[in-house]
């Protein structure tokens, strides 16, 4: 057929279910492999009436399956991961494993088969981003083990090199997307994520609680257009033994979200500051920008966001 057939890892999830329904929509078959961990079939629903959709029920952990999959497939997008502050910071090994052992099991196919593959990694990976005279506390390619979210960010920079060894030593052919903050429907409010959290304890009038100064700032891009930046890459054969990031490069810091927040849902909710060591414990400060440049996915795809913060807000 004209459309490629794609093994979706994670497609019951939020990223990818709204990835199977772009993939769908342009006529392809797709497989997804989910083990439901922290994706829900009903996520799929729309797109399981759509048909021309297989859904496996396993783990990128199985070898033999992933194997199998891969090899009835013609391109491959490994979103499936251990996501979300809660389960990384409580299980950071076996979130760790997951992370590592399913993407190296991933790619291992992918080359077997000769067959193209999409890593999802994040924005995580650039660490605190510091400048400056290095100590040995600064942040690291692999960032700080005090930092609770290192495990993650570790597996997916450990992702990247896997891929880049395998990309130089047996010629995989492979793409790297780094996603930034990304919000919609279908997002789990357990993960987290600032904007899930802030809505819901507006709207049930709780106070928003504020990490630090609340001065550090955040950008937001909508689900729907993440995977458009996504499937335009998957069009285009110069994006092979790339990396390319996906984000919002509209700013606004999270003392004027939780504001907006408290305004767009009408809301009697006040801000509640708490420190990041009251948070987390000691020694723990996030960053106060982390703002990606999109030049690179812009110039090679021509993509442009459709939605704007107060898009995502409403
Ligand atoms: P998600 O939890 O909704 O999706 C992950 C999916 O993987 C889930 O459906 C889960 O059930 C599945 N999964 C987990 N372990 C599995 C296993 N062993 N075998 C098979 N399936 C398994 O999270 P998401 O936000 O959609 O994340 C998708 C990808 O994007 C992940 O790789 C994540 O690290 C990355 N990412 C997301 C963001 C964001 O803002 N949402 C930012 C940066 C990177």
């Amino acid at each position: 057929t004209d459309h490629p057939k794609y093994l979706v890892t994670g497609g019951a999830g939020f990223i990818g279910s709204h990835l199977v329904d772009a993939l769908l929509a342009r006529g392809g078959p797709v497989v997804v492999l989910d083990d439901l961990s922290t994706g829900r079939l009903q996520n799929l629903a729309g797109a399981r009436e759509r048909g021309n959709l297989q859904f496996v029920h396993g783990s990128v952990l199985d070898e033999p399956l992933v194997d199998k999959l891969v090899g009835e497939c013609d391109r491959v997008v490994h979103l499936a991961a251990a996501v979300g502050v809660k389960l990384i910071v409580e299980q950071p090994l076996r979130s760790f494993t997951i992370n590592t052992k399913g993407t190296e099991t991933v790619i291992e196919a992918a080359y077997r088969h000769g067959r193209h593959v999409t890593l999802a990694s994040t924005s995580e990976i650039y660490g605190k981003n510091s400048s400056g005279p290095l100590t040995e506390m600064s942040d690291r390619v692999l960032g700080s083990p005090s930092v609770p979210r290192w495990s993650y960010s570790t597996a997916k920079a450990v992702d990247e090199i896997l891929a880049e060894l395998y990309r130089r030593e047996y010629g995989l052919r492979a793409t790297v997307v780094r996603f930034f903050n990304t919000v919609g429907p279908r997002q789990s409010p357990a993960y987290g994520m600032v904007i899930p959290r802030f809505a819901r304890q507006a709207v049930l009038g709780e106070p928003l609680t504020v990490y630090g100064t609340g001065r550090q700032s955040r950008c937001f891009l909508h689900v729907t257009d993440v995977v458009a930046a996504l499937v335009s890459l998957l069009d285009r054969p110069e994006a092979e033994g790339e990396t390319f990031n996906i984000g919002s490069d509209e700013e606004i810091s999270i003392l004027d979200l939780a504001e907006r927040i408290i305004a767009c849902a009408n809301s009697t909710s006040t801000v509640h500051r708490v420190s990041y060591t009251d948070a987390y414990g000691p020694g723990f400060e996030d960053m106060e920008r982390r703002v990606p440049d999109t030049t690179k996915l812009r110039a090679l795809t021509g993509w442009q966001p459709r939605r704007d913060l107060g898009d995502i807000l409403v």
